[in-house]
C-alpha cells in the first residue's frame, strides 16, 4: 500500500504538531500549506509588545518535545515562536513547508481531497488536516469615520513596527487578552493613552517568575524532573474547571482574589465585571491596575460614538490620537472561514454549519471523509493549555491517517457526540449571559469544550463502536 498522501493546512503550532507526528509514525508523504511567510501561526502574527502566553511554558508545549530551559515561568511571544521553529527544524519539516500558499477551497472528489490554491494551483490528497486556528482573523469593528482617520490604525495582530508610538497620542479600543499585555508597554512610551473598554474583564495577579540556573538544570539532568513539574502544572490547571463548571464556585475562587487586586490600587476603583467569571476570558496581569493610574493614562467607559480625522469621539468628548490600536479580538466563530470546504454530495461547510460549527470530537464532520480539523469547534479551553487538546486530536487524526482507508463519522454518532456537549455546556459560564468571542451573535457557544481536559483525553480515546465508516476496515 503507498503512504498516504497528506495535506496539512496551515504551520501554526497545531499543524507542526501534526506534521511531526506523522515524522514520528514514519509518514513522510506530506505537505504543509501555510498562506502566511513563516511559520508560527498566531506566535508569528501576534508580535505587539509584551505579547506572551498566559500559560505556563511547561504545559504550553508539546509533551514529546519538552524544552528544559524555559527562560520563565510564562514565556514571551519571540520565545515560543524560537521554540516551534527549532521544533520545526529539528523533525525536519523544512522541505515539506510550502509558504505564501493559501488554499482557498477543498473539494472531495471521491478518492480524496482536490485543493485549490489562491493562485490557481491545484493539488490533490488523500488526507486532509485544516489547522487554521480560532483566532486567525483579526476583527476590526466598523467604527463612523474610521475610513477618514488620518493617523496609523492597525490591528493587534497586524502590528505595525515601521510606525513609532513613541510621544504620541494613542488610543487602544478593547480590554482583553491582548490588551491588557500591550497596554503596559505603550503606557511607557506614549504621551498620552486612552483605552475604550466595552466590557471589564476579571483580573488576577500573574504569578510569573524566571526559572533558576538550579532548577534549568535539574530540567535538563534529573530523568522525570521536567516531566514531573509538567504534570504537576497540568493537574494545577486542570483543576480549575470547577470554576468554569459551577459559576458560584468561580466567584469565590477567582472573584475575591481579582477584587482585591483591583482595590488595592490608588483612586477610584476601576470598573467590576457583572457576568460569571471565566464568561470571557480570565486575565493575569501584575502591570494592569498600575498602569490605569498613570496620569497619561485614561479609561473611558462611554460607547465610541465615532472616529475624526485625528481624534476619538466618546461621551460626547473629542480625545486626540494619532493612533488607534484595535485589540478588538478575532472572527472566532467562523472556522475555516476563508476557505470553501465542499463534501460528499456537494454539501458545504458553510451550509453544514449554517447555526454554528460543530464537529464529532471538534475533529471530523459527517459527509466530509479524510477531513480532520484541528483546534476545531468546542476544543478551545479557558483554563488549560490548548496543546493538550491538539495532541489528542493530532493522535486522534493519526490512528486514522495510518490506516489509509476512507474514514467517515456515522451522523447519528456525530449528532449523539454533539448533544452531549450541548448538554454538558449548559450550566457552564458559557451559557451563562455574556458576549464573549466563544460563542456567535445568537449565542450558541462554538468554540469552548465544556468540561476537563481529562474527559476530552478519555472521549478521544475510548473505543467508539459503529462511530465511524471506513472503506473496507473495521473500526479504529
Ligand atoms: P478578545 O478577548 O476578543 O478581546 C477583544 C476586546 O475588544 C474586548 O475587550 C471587546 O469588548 C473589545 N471590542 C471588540 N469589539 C469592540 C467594539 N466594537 N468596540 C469596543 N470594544 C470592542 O480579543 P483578544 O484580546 O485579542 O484575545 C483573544 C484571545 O486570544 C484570548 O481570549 C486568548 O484566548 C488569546 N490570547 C491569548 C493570549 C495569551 O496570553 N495566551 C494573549 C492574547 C490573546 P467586549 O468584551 O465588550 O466584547
Amino acid at each position: 500500500m503507498d503512504a498516504p498522501r497528506v495535506a496539512i493546512i496551515g504551520a501554526g503550532a497545531s499543524g507542526l504538531c501534526m506534521a511531526m507526528q506523522l515524522k514520528r509514525a514514519g509518514l513522510t508523504s506530506f505537505t504543509i500549506y501555510e498562506r502566511g511567510a513563516d511559520l508560527g501561526g498566531t506566535w508569528r502574527d501576534n508580535t505587539y509588545p509584551g505579547a506572551g502566553c498566559d500559560i505556563p511554558s511547561h504545559l504550553y508545549s508539546y509533551s514529546f518535545a519538552p524544552k528544559h530551559d524555559w527562560p520563565r515561568k510564562y514565556a514571551s511571544q519571540a520565545e515560543i515562536l524560537s521554540y516551534l521553529r527549532g521544533c520545526a527544524q529539528r523533525y525536519g519539516l523544512g522541505g515539506h513547508l510550502r509558504l505564501g500558499a493559501e488554499v482557498v477551497r477543498a473539494e472531495w472528489i471521491g478518492r480524496g481531497w482536490r485543493l485549490s490554491l489562491a493562485d490557481g494551483e491545484q493539488a490533490e490528497a488523500q488526507f486532509v488536516v485544516a489547522a487554521t486556528g480560532q483566532l486567525s482573523e483579526p476583527s476590526v469593528p466598523e467604527l463612523p469615520g474610521l475610513g477618514g482617520f488620518r493617523g496609523a490604525s492597525f490591528h493587534s495582530a497586524r502590528w505595525d513596527h515601521g510606525h513609532d508610538l513613541e510621544g504620541q497620542d494613542v488610543a487602544v479600543v478593547g480590554t482583553g487578552a491582548s490588551a491588557i499585555q500591550l497596554v503596559p508597554e505603550l503606557a511607557r512610551v506614549s504621551r498620552s493613552l486612552t483605552i475604550y473598554q466595552r466590557t471589564p474583564n476579571w483580573v488576577l495577579p500573574k504569578p510569573d517568575r524566571e526559572f533558576s540556573r538550579l532548577e534549568k538544570a535539574a530540567f535538563a539532568a534529573v530523568p522525570g524532573a521536567e516531566r514531573l513539574y509538567r504534570w504537576l502544572v497540568y493537574w494545577t490547571y486542570e483543576t480549575r474547571f470547577v470554576a468554569f463548571r459551577h459559576p458560584r464556585v468561580g466567584r469565590v475562587l477567582v472573584g475575591a482574589p481579582a477584587a482585591l487586586a483591583a482595590r488595592s490600587r490608588a483612586g477610584p476603583p476601576p470598573p467590576r465585571p457583572d457576568y460569571p467569571v471565566g464568561c470571557k476570558r480570565i486575565l493575569i496581569s501584575n502591570d494592569w491596575f498600575r498602569v490605569l493610574e498613570r496620569p497619561s493614562v485614561e479609561l473611558v467607559t462611554d460607547p465610541i460614538e465615532e472616529v475624526t480625522a485625528h481624534a476619538v469621539v466618546a461621551g460626547g468628548r473629542v480625545r486626540r490620537a494619532d493612533a488607534i490600536i484595535f485589540a478588538t479580538g478575532f472572527r472566532s466563530t467562523a472556522f475555516l472561514g476563508g476557505m470553501e470546504v465542499v463534501g460528499k454530495e456537494g454539501r458545504t461547510l458553510a451550509e453544514v454549519w449554517q447555526g454554528g460549527a460543530w464537529a464529532y470530537l471538534g475533529v471530523a464532520v459527517p459527509g466530509f471523509p479524510n477531513l480532520f480539523l484541528l483546534y476545531g469547534p468546542n476544543t478551545n479551553l479557558g483554563h488549560s493549555s490548548i496543546l493538550f487538546m491538539v495532541e489528542r486530536q493530532v493522535a486522534w487524526a493519526l490512528r486514522r491517517i495510518r490506516a489509509g482507508v476512507q474514514v467517515d463519522v456515522d451522523p447519528a454518532a456525530a449528532t449523539r457526540y454533539q448533544a452531549g456537549v450541548e448538554r454538558r455546556m449548559g450550566g457552564t459560564v458559557w451559557s451563562a449571559g455574556c458576549r464573549s468571542w466563544y460563542k456567535t451573535p445568537e449565542g450558541r457557544v462554538t468554540n469552548n469544550w465544556p468540561s476537563y481536559t481529562v474527559r476530552y483525553w478519555w472521549e478521544t480515546k475510548r473505543p467508539r463502536p459503529g462511530s465511524l465508516r471506513l472503506a473496507g476496515k473495521e473500526e479504529l
